[in-house]
């Protein structure tokens, strides 16, 4: 049987709410207990992938739209697979869900910060530029962002580490059965495996 379930983990929520940083640090997690894992990221994709695409809801929607099918066939190869886009409308948010949820799993992630302390980070200085009339239909300035309205997860990050918003969704993952709960063991327990393991020749 494989170690891990395929799944999409969505992360929804406006620029600079943090989709990136806590899906880096999920994957290092993953990464870390051997689990085939795969980005996929909004800023990276719209350089290649659709890079033929602006910002208006049809080129936003289609966006999605080629995320979901790229999503999906990760998702039913058993990859764990991690997706970070502002995607603000819902209705595109569900379609890839329904899309998704053909294969496996779909975990809908909002990362939700105020629009005024992603403006206070403003990580790229996109949202100097926006306030400015300098990029148009920005999401949060000049164009919407529909919150969530059935999402599985809900990331605080203005009032939680990036450690912890990690966690919150590693957790998920086990509790839903889509990677294998790691357990820690005392230092007791682990004398006992040991000596165990010793007595059997495995070590
Ligand atoms: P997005 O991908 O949503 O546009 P980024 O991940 O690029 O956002 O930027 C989020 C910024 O907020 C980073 O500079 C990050 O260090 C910071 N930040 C502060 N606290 C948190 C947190 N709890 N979770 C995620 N990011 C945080």
């Amino acid at each position: 049987m494989r170690a891990q379930k395929g799944v999409t983990v969505w992360f929804t929520g406006l620029s600079g709410a943090g989709k990136t940083t806590v899906a880096k640090e999920v994957e290092r997690i993953l990464k870390e207990r051997n689990l085939y894992v795969q980005r996929l990221d909004g800023d990276i994709v719209r350089k290649s992938l659709t890079k033929d695409l602006g910002f208006s809801k049809e080129d936003r929607d289609k966006n999605i739209e080629r995320n979901a099918f790229v999503a999906k066939l990760l998702t039913k190869n058993d990859i764990i697979t991690l997706c970070s886009f502002i995607s603000p409308y819902q209705e595109a948010r569900d379609k890839a869900r329904k899309e998704i949820e053909e294969v496996g799993g779909f975990i809908e992630v909002f990362v939700n910060a105020p629009l005024k302390v992603c403006e206070e980070r403003d990580v790229k200085g996109l949202y100097k530029k926006a306030r400015e009339g300098k990029i148009e239909n920005f999401t949060g300035i000049s164009a919407p962002y529909e919150e969530p309205v059935n999402c599985d997860l809900e990331l605080r990050t203005d009032q939680e580490t990036v450690a912890e918003s990690a966690a919150k969704v590693i957790t998920y993952l086990e509790e839903h059965g889509y990677i294998p709960e790691t357990k820690d063991y005392t230092t007791e327990e682990e004398e006992l495996i040991t000596e165990r393991l010793n007595g059997l020749g495995y070590l």
